[in-house]
């Protein structure tokens, strides 16, 4: 077994070569060298270092969007269940989802959002405001309504590349990091990667695009034009405090989102936007942003008065024009694949890289995959034939 690994890692040429390493690239690596292909994954920082190490950690349905649901439960189950497939924890921690309603706009949306979900399959629950204090006692109780789900919770996210890592070494990928990749050309139906410094040479039969934000130069470098929009989502840390809450709290309209850690600190987002872009990364914060959003965690848990920020960054979340996945076989280029931009893509990112690989494997994928030719912008065009939804 030892000298097969050898064997795998030495070898510049491979069955696969995934560009990017995040979560989505990680696990469709992980799937393709279980199933016996030979696995080459080329990172141009750490593993697991762009949003997927950086990200909130919340594993959410209220969060996903609606149709992304079905996928984000099996995910969900991959999470609460690392020792089976990934090997190390993350630390995944089952905890119950509320969603709050502070207004009757919010209850409105509310309402909304939890009977969208449902459609789908997630089991959310409306809850008034005695029954969400039974739940969480901090809460503000000027709050109107809650959307409960049981199939929520969290991760640490800096916990994934070394997760990643060692499913990765010890299924025989060859993992190439701190290498960028600065073009692909196909020859002959391989693909031949070249890297910002020229020192590797890697050639596969076939080729996943993982890059998250960066899809899109890197979807270029194939001549095929794919907008990826660039999200620069702002998080705060606060020091450890006292136990404050137990549940992950949203708010409905989505600028809310925050859990306490075991260690007692306290993680605050909802999608607030710093500067920065996908050329510079995560400049700096805007001081309006931060304040609102720790106006807006401190009226949801009045406790969190007294909470003191340790730390604030920055991550870049990509979107598509239709704000939904690109996940599939990339068309006119055979054995060219891509996977990316899939909203709260941590949740769904173990089952969206399963999924992937079953159809590079040839099988049948268990849940339908999601197109990227109908993002592509035609030649002489200046966007692509898809409209966001409502
Ligand atoms: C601050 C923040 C908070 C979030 N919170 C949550 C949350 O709570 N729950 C949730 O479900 N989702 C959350 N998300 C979304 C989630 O993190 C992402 O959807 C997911 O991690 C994307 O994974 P990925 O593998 O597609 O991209 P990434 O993790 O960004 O991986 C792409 C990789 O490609 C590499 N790469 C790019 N170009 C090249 C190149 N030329 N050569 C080699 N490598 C290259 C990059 O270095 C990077 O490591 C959050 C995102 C952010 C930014």
């Amino acid at each position: 077994m030892s000298n097969l690994r050898a064997n795998r890692t030495s070898a510049s040429r491979f069955d696969v070569a995934v560009v990017g390493g995040g979560v989505m690239g990680c696990t469709t690596a992980l799937f393709l060298a279980r199933a016996g292909m030979r696995v080459a994954i080329v990172e141009r920082g750490a593993l697991c270092r762009g949003a997927s190490g950086v990200n909130a950690g919340t594993l959410t349905l209220h969060m996903t969007r609606a149709a992304l649901v079905p996928y984000a439960i099996e995910a969900w189950k991959m999470w609460m269940n690392t020792g089976a497939w990934l090997g190390q924890s993350v630390l995944a921690t089952a905890a119950p989802g509320l969603s709050l309603a502070f207004t009757e706009a919010e209850r409105g949306l509310l309402q909304q959002r939890a009977a969208a979900r449902r459609e789908f399959g997630a089991q959310i629950d409306l809850l008034d405001r005695h029954a969400a204090l039974a739940i969480e006692p901090g809460l503000n109780p000027a709050m109107l309504e809650a959307a409960y789900c049981a199939t929520d919770g969290f991760a640490s996210a800096y916990l994934t590349g070394r997760a990643y890592h060692a499913a990765l070494s010890d299924a025989g990928v060859r993992i190439i990091e701190q290498t960028a990749v600065s073009g692909v050309e196909r020859v002959k139906g391989v693909f031949r990667i070249r890297t910002a410094d020229e020192t590797v040479s890697i050639e596969a039969t076939r080729l996943v695009m993982a890059g998250g934000v960066w899809l899109e130069p890197l979807l270029a470098m194939l001549g095929i034009d794919i907008p990826v929009k660039t999200l620069v989502n702002q998080l705060i840390v606060t020091e450890r405090m006292e136990p404050v809450m137990r549940s992950v709290l949203s708010i409905a309209n989505g600028l809310l989102s925050m859990k306490q850690f075991a260690n007692g600190t306290v993680l605050i987002g909802g999608g607030w936007q710093g500067i920065g872009d996908r050329e510079r990364g995560g400049v700096e914060t805007v001081p309006d942003n931060l304040i609102g959003n720790l106006r807006l965690a401190q009226h949801v848990i009045p406790a969190l008065a007294r909470a003191r920020v340790n730390r604030i960054w920055l991550g870049l979340e990509s979107e598509t024009a239709d704000a939904m996945p690109m996940l599939g076989a990339l068309p006119g280029l055979p054995g060219a694949w891509v996977i990316g931009c899939v909203h709260s893509g941590y949740t769904s990112g173990p089952y969206m890289g399963r999924l992937l690989s079953q159809a590079i494997l040839g099988e049948e994928p268990a849940m339908p995959l999601f197109d990227p030719a109908r993002l592509i912008v035609p030649p002489g065009s200046s966007t692509a034939n898809t409209v966001k939804p409502a």
